[in-house]
């Protein structure tokens, strides 16, 4: 004897998804059994029972068909997945068991269900793929048919930075990566679900050819594509997972598009979290972020989009420039922003209606919201005569109104359809011959049977006789005891109840077959025709996302500008060079927490004249507010949006780099001074000419000397090497020094207000170092023990003493080091120049633009000069080993 076949079954379903918890259809039940149902009824605290299994009783746990979308999305979130196993014949007409398959796999990166998915951030699932350092990105939203592809090297872009932007739900991993030397370091900070895959096993000219059918590749892109080949290799890797978890075609994914990190302004993860663009540090949410100020989108589309725009600033001046005249434009005409406002607040979802089209999971209410959203086109179109600048006109004019989709759907799908796709009343009158003819027969037979209680009334003189209907006998005639005498002939009993009995006639039961087979017919024809609809309306997803699009930028820019107008923004200036020029500008977050008491201030960075700008000012005087301040108000302008200032001149940053206060990243073990310092040799690392760089205290995580001697040299570097704008906030006193070394340097400090024993912070940056840190005053504020205060005030004034003395010793040491710096750079090493030389044309080579036969030769020239220099380098040494 063995298991029953059921169970047989389910353990043969089960060996094939070993991974998931595997939910069972029985009726109208998902049941889990033998150890997923020990797991799952712990997680979704469900009640663990017991079926017999013929040999044993097995383990088992269940929940309703209809509710299962919540309990996948905790399990989801307890990091499992979920198979769903239906029964695929009808149980009426089986022989023997059912026959159940697993119709699809559920994934933290494959939910498509609404109460899992967040209205205003995408959900992707991305896969990853890397060799030599250099790596492949493939990224896809399933509920919008958002999917990109990138490729690059190791040195040019962190993929630890781009994993930390695009925050997947669920990553693909080929497992062989799982022993790669950085890889599973990198993992370990992404935090998301992480799927290992076996490598794949095909040539790029295979992975290229299922690119291009699945995908309709377009020629400029598939050259590319030819050129990336761990890019091509990671969205093989997602259509693949795809294919495997969703086993159907999704229709809504178009297109595959080509980025560029590069492209973007980089902005690493620590900055981002820092910055505080889209989430707030500590509650996380996102009303106290950058985002939360500027969105004042209408729509779901709008806030992801805003969303990206955060998360990827321009580069292009042109292209910035041209948002910012849209903007500008909506801010000056007030009826415009009014009447697009209007137009495009009605708009639904349309990016994931549809994903849900394409899915089969879209029911005729969302066809309906589908022709709402569509209705409102022609209104955005309509304003294209009143709209001047170029960018806003592109994209009004480039809107597809869809009216051929609008006509089919005002025409086919009622005006109030139910939930449900199985029980008729979807689809409008007049829209199919056949629906109507059905619903005739069905109303008429309805109406006959309406008739047919006075009619009968009548023939029998029986007053109180009913007519009825129940779902077990159908139609039914009804006549109380005291009148069964009266009962004609021609009824035939059909049911005895308490005090009346149910006849039935043979015209009776012929009018209900007739109703029932039409209803029946017609509920089927419907969800036919319905079908039809939805495979029309999937036909036409790309030009329904490339108007959906459309409208996610034009709500993102009337946001830009609502939110100008509301708290004052003015248009940035963006100029070529480096410069940053701010004049009474504010913070935009802390200037909405301050209830209008936040104090503007300015702001001037201009390389080479200066460099670095060094803020002292004791604790909690509004110096990490006013660096960071800096730092989005460049992030906003190269967004397109206004700043919060009176005047903002930018030069556009090609990064920016926040070095804010670090805390532990105890997930990964590493101490706060080590995850300082890899923030700031990151930023000396990786800044340019062209870069913002904020530091929020340098070195304050070991001892004084170590840390002033830190700093100092870190600042020494980044005023004459690097060479970028740097605002420096920090209680080094010692740094002002720097000042008398480096014209590129000033110092500022936050003004403060002395009365008595009183001090006020004014939140003013004024010229000149602060003199004092106040650090005392504030542990009297805070409540510590007087005799501790007096102590402390002693002991800060024998310091002060001998702080002279401390100044005098920096400064010594810094000249003599930058004397010493000197002399090493003017001493003569042969073959320098050209080294420089040689590295410059290694820097500047672009890859993407050249051959496979160009690179070899490109390779083997550098190869010989590289020869060559070494031969220089080592003194003329020519039997030098080349290898070694
Ligand atoms: P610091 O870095 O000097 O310790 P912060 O920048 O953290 O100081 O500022 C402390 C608090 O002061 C902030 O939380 C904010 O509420 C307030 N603040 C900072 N700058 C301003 C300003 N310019 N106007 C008004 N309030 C400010």
């Amino acid at each position: 004897m063995g298991y029953t076949p059921m169970i047989q079954q389910y353990l043969h379903i089960k060996s094939q998804y070993q991974d998931a918890i595997l939910f069972f259809r029985l009726g109208d039940f998902y049941e889990m059994f033998f150890e997923d149902a020990l797991t799952a009824s712990a997680i979704l605290e469900i009640a663990l029972t017991a079926r017999d299994g013929g040999i044993e009783k097995v383990p088992m746990c269940g929940i309703p068909y209809h509710a299962y979308e919540g309990y996948v999305a905790k399990l989801l979130a307890h990091g499992y997945k979920v198979a769903i196993c239906e029964q695929v014949e009808d149980p009426a007409v089986a022989k023997g068991i059912v026959r159940r398959e697993v119709i699809r796999v559920i994934t933290p990166g494959t939910v498509m269900d609404e109460k899992v998915l967040l209205d205003k951030a995408n959900n992707y699932l991305g896969a990853l793929v890397s060799e030599h350092g250099s790596w492949g990105l493939a990224y896809i939203d399933i509920s919008t048919g958002e999917f990109c592809v990138t490729q690059c090297g190791h040195r040019e872009v962190s993929v630890l930075d781009e994993l930390i932007r695009l925050k997947p739900a669920e990553l693909i991993v080929p497992d062989t990566l799982k022993d790669d030397g950085c890889v599973p370091e990198i993992l370990k900070q992404v935090k998301c679900y992480i799927n290992w895959r076996p490598m794949l096993q095909k040539s790029l000219g295979q992975v290229l050819e299922v690119l291009e059918t699945e995908l309709r590749v377009g020629e400029d892109l598939a050259a590319q594509l030819y050129k990336w080949p761990l890019a091509c290799q990671a969205a093989y890797y997602v259509l693949d997972f795809l294919q495997e978890t969703q086993k159907q075609k999704l229709g809504h994914l178009t297109e595959l598009k080509v980025y560029k990190p590069k492209n973007y302004m980089l902005i690493d993860a620590a900055t981002r979290r820092n910055l505080e663009l889209t989430e707030n540090m500590q509650t996380k949410s996102v009303r106290a972020s950058l985002l939360g100020v500027l969105d004042e989108t209408v729509t779901a589309m709008g806030a992801r989009k805003l969303k990206h725009w955060l998360e990827t600033p321009l580069l292009d001046k042109n292209l910035i420039q041209q948002r910012l005249d849209a903007v500008e434009e909506l801010v000056e005409n007030a009826l415009l922003r009014e009447s697009l406002r209007k137009a495009i607040k009605g708009i639904y979802d349309l990016e994931r209606l549809v994903g849900r089209v394409a899915y089969g999971s879209a029911n005729a209410r969302d066809l309906l919201a589908l022709k709402q959203s569509i209705a409102r086109l022609p209104q955005i179109a309509g304003l294209i005569d009143w709209v001047h600048s170029a960018y806003l006109r592109l994209l009004i004019n480039d809107l597809d109104l869809l009216e051929d989709l609008f006509t089919l759907l005002d025409n086919g799908i009622a005006d109030d359809p139910p939930a449900g796709v199985r029980e008729g009343n979807i689809i409008k009158d007049g829209f199919n011959q056949e629906v109507d003819r059905l619903r005739e027969a069905a109303r008429h037979g309805k109406q006959w049977i309406a008739e047919l209680e006075a009619k009968e009334r009548e023939r029998t003189g029986i007053r109180s006789l009913k007519v009825g209907f129940n779902k077990v006998f159908g139609y039914y005639l009804e006549v109380t005891k005291p009148n069964l005498h009266m009962v004609p002939q021609d009824y035939h009993r059909k049911q005895t109840l308490a005090n009346a009995e149910r006849f039935i006639t043979a015209e009776l039961k012929e009018m209900e077959n007739l109703i029932l087979g039409a209803e029946e017919k017609l509920n089927k024809l419907e969800y036919e025709i319905f079908n039809e609809l939805r495979a029309q309306v999937e036909k036409n997803a790309g030009r329904l996302q490339t108007s959906a699009n459309i409208v996610a930028e034009l709500d993102v820019l009337l946001s830009l500008a609502l939110v100008a107008i509301a708290n004052n923004y003015c248009k940035p200036e963006l100029v070529d060079s480096s410069k940053l020029e701010l004049i009474e500008a504010r913070h935009p977050v802390v200037e909405k927490l301050s209830a209008g008491r936040f104090v503007a201030n300015d702001c001037h960075l201009e390389p080479p004249a200066s460099i670095l700008n060094i803020i002292t000012g004791p604790n909690m005087a509004g110096k990490s507010t006013y660096i960071r301040m800096a730092a989005l108000i460049t992030v906003m302008a190269q967004i397109g949006s206004f700043v919060p200032a009176r005047k903002a001149v930018v030069g556009i940053a090609d990064r920016i780099f926040a070095r804010v206060g670090a805390s532990d990243d105890l997930s990964t073990g590493r101490s706060t001074f080590m995850v300082e310092m890899n923030e700031v040799a990151n930023i000396l690392n990786h800044a340019t000419e062209r870069s913002l760089v904020i530091l929020d205290e340098v070195g304050r995580g070991t001892s004084t000397f170590d840390g002033i001697s830190i700093a100092w040299a870190v600042s020494e570097y980044l005023l004459t090497r690097v060479k970028a704008r740097t605002l420096f906030a920090t209680h080094y006193h010692e740094l002002t020094l720097l000042q008398e070394e480096f014209p590129a340097a000033r110092n500022f400090s936050m003004a403060v207000k002395e009365e008595g024993n009183k001090i006020t912070f004014l939140r003013k940056v004024i010229p000149g170092a602060a003199d004092r840190s106040y650090g005392i005053h504030v542990a009297e504020l805070a409540g510590v023990p007087k005799e501790v205060l007096d102590r402390a005030n002693n002991l800060l004034a024998a310091l002060e003493e001998r702080k002279q003395d401390v100044r005098q010793t920096v400064r010594e040491v810094a000249a003599a080091a930058a004397q010493k710096a000197g002399a090493a750079g003017s001493s003569h090493l042969p073959g320098l120049p050209e080294m420089q030389h040689f590295l410059g044309r290694l820097c500047k080579l672009d890859l993407d633009g050249t051959s496979p036969i160009e690179a070899w030769h490109l390779l083997s020239s550098f190869a010989r000069e590289a020869g060559e220099l070494l031969g220089k380098l080592s003194g003329g040494n020519h039997d030098q080993d080349p290898d070694s």
